[in-house]
């Protein structure tokens, strides 16, 4: 995508004389300090990309501070299905014990 290489190192898009040294946080493009633009503590390539991660950011708060789904009496499926699993195995486990000794003390020898 009119990236150039600058032997290892990818140009920045902006420049194609200058090697990319610092990682947008939110394209992970690299650009040249120059290009840079600072956000608090994070790093962006343009102003697309900081619009991009705020609303990014506005979306993660909201989904936050939304209640979490409720879910029956309080045991969320995925804990009773793997139960029922860990159960079912026991149990045929338990049913095919004495194959699985014979099995266990012909691997020992
Ligand atoms: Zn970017
Ligand atoms: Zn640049």
């Amino acid at each position: 995508m009119g990236e150039i290489e600058l032997g290892l190192v990818a140009a920045c898009p902006n420049h194609a004389n200058r090697p990319g040294t610092v990682r947008c946080d939110a394209c992970l493009r690299k650009v040249c300090e120059e290009c840079l633009i600072h956000e608090g503590s994070n790093k962006y390539c343009s102003a697309k990309c900081v619009e991009g991660a705020k609303a990014t950011r506005a979306r993660v708060e909201d989904l936050n501070s939304r209640p979490p789904p409720a879910s029956g009496n309080g045991i969320p499926v995925g804990t009773i299905v793997v139960l029922g699993l860990l159960i079912a195995g026991a149990w045929y486990a338990w049913q095919h014990k004495q194959a699985i000794i014979q099995l266990v003390q012909r691997y020992l020898g």
